[in-house]
């Protein structure tokens, strides 16, 4: 197989992948927490798994992706600091639905809009509430082997006891009281070091997301959540996890925390992470006005798969600016690209690809990723003197890793009706006659069909006009 490089966020370099089992890669992917529509800053992160994913695919590599669904367990603040507060039993409250009923909602959601991406589905989609039983055993091992402690029914993982915290995002405890104390869950003053972090909370009065434990009536922690399963789906040692840079401290710092420190090896080999998405130069936020969803997206008249063109014109780690200007561009040139796919199309079936540009795309995509210069080797092959069925093979194959829906445009729009088809024929005869009055009549009759007529040094092809 080819050589793959990846930038692995532990070792803070671009280093060769090589797989745990020779043939079968297993990646983690920190999946939505559910109590509203996910964000495209979010899908951002989605997609960079889903090219990952789909680039080991087209290796021939056999892939099992877990994805997560948090529906329980992830505390937060809101944008002012105040109090922590669970969001999906927030959202269940102000809509008079259960948590159960706002988490199904949302999961649904969240599975249509990274199809309407195509984002390919993960192997497991494991949801937190239905794998507490293994979040219990793990912080029970983490307390038998005295890495956590409990105090009045919450139980908190006593960072100083493991020694390597601080080795994926840097924030060792020595130089990071401050920050720990910025994420610190207001509602936690019962630690004995700011820097520990919950594994399991104790149930505040009236709340009905809760389960049984050793420790009394609770709920789990987020970051347990994403040890627990993903060991349970991929094994004690697997090959990749991903997530977004935000997800870099304390979420994925604290994982290899708990995991490490219950099994007392190295879990995961590679960490990568996807850079934010800014809206207008600024991070996404409520109070800015400038989260937008899929369903914005659409409404406002574009094909989701722009989106899915536009993060492609960025390298994955590298933050991207979303405006509706960038993703108007992005819809020109993947519009463009169909065009040229359709006008392929009519020509014969694809066979033989063009093998110098399909080497340059392997040794792009293969490149921690590269898929801006991947892009550049569509654009270049687009242009090239290549038979159009060769170009056809390779930008359906290119296509495994873009997830651009070449085949399905071009098949749909390559229904030529028989009319246009005489028309041609008839051109093709009056052309080698001389008559170019005549030829070119017909050239507007095939266009009021919406073909576009591309005369070729032997014969003419057609294209749909987009
Ligand atoms: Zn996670």
């Amino acid at each position: 197989m080819a050589d793959i490089f990846l930038t692995n966020t532990l070792t803070r370099k671009k280093e060769k992948f090589s797989p745990i089992d020779p043939k079968k890669v297993g990646i983690y992917s920190c999946g939505p927490t559910v109590y509203r529509d996910v964000h495209i800053g979010n899908l951002r992160t989605y997609l960079a798994a889903d090219i990952l994913k789909r680039i080991l695919l087209y290796n021939g590599y056999k892939v099992q992706h877990i994805k997560n669904i948090t529906d329980v367990g992830h505390m937060r603040t809101d944008e002012s600091g105040g109090a922590a507060f669970d969001p999906v039993i927030v959202e269940a409250l102000n809509s008079g639905k259960t948590p159960q009923q706002i988490a199904a909602e949302y999961t649904k959601k969240f599975f249509e809009d990274e199809k309407r991406l195509n984002i390919l589905p993960a192997d497991v989609s494991p949801k937190a509430s239905e794998h507490i039983k293994e979040m219990i055993e793990l912080t029970k091992t983490l307390v038998e082997k005295s890495y956590a402690y409990e105090t009045d029914g919450n139980v908190y993982f006593n960072v100083k006891k493991f020694a390597k915290y601080g080795q994926l995002s840097g924030n060792t405890l020595d130089k990071t009281s401050k920050l720990l104390e910025a994420v610190r869950v207001a509602t936690e003053t019962d630690k004995k070091d700011s820097a520990d972090f919950a594994l399991w909370k104790k149930a505040e009065a009236g709340r009905n997301l809760k389960w049984d434990s050793p420790w009394g009536e609770g709920f789990p922690g987020w970051h347990i959540e994403c040890s627990a399963m993903s060991m349970k789906y991929l094994g004690n040692h697997f090959d990749i996890h991903t997530g977004g840079e935000d997800n870099v401290f304390p979420h994925h710092e604290d994982e290899i925390a708990q995991s490490e420190a219950a099994i007392s090896r190295k879990v995961v080999n590679y960490w990568i992470h996807a850079g934010f998405l800014l809206v207008d130069g600024k991070k996404m936020a409520r109070r800015e006005g400038n989260v937008y969803t899929v369903a914005d997206i659409i409404r406002k008249g574009f094909n989701p798969l722009s989106l899915r063109y536009l993060c492609l014109t960025a390298h994955y780690r590298s933050r991207l600016n979303f405006t509706w200007d960038s993703l108007k561009a992005a819809e020109n040139s993947l519009n463009n690209l169909y065009r040229e796919v359709t006008g392929f199309a009519t020509s014969e079936e694809p066979k033989v690809g063009c093998a110098e540009c399909e080497q340059k795309f392997l040794k792009a995509v293969n490149n921690d990723m590269d898929m801006p210069t991947a892009l550049s080797v569509v654009q270049h092959l687009v242009k090239s003197n290549c038979p159009a069925s060769a170009k056809l093979a390779s930008l359906y194959k290119f296509d495994k890793v873009l997830g651009l829906d070449f085949e399905i445009v071009a098949k749909e729009s390559a229904k030529i009706p028989e009319e246009v088809k005489k028309f041609v024929e008839e051109r093709e005869r009056l052309r080698d006659k001389g008559d170019f009055t005549g030829a070119d009549k017909l050239r507007e009759k095939i266009r009021e069909k919406g073909f576009e007529v591309v005369d070729e040094k032997v014969g003419s092809r057609l294209k749909k006009v987009v």
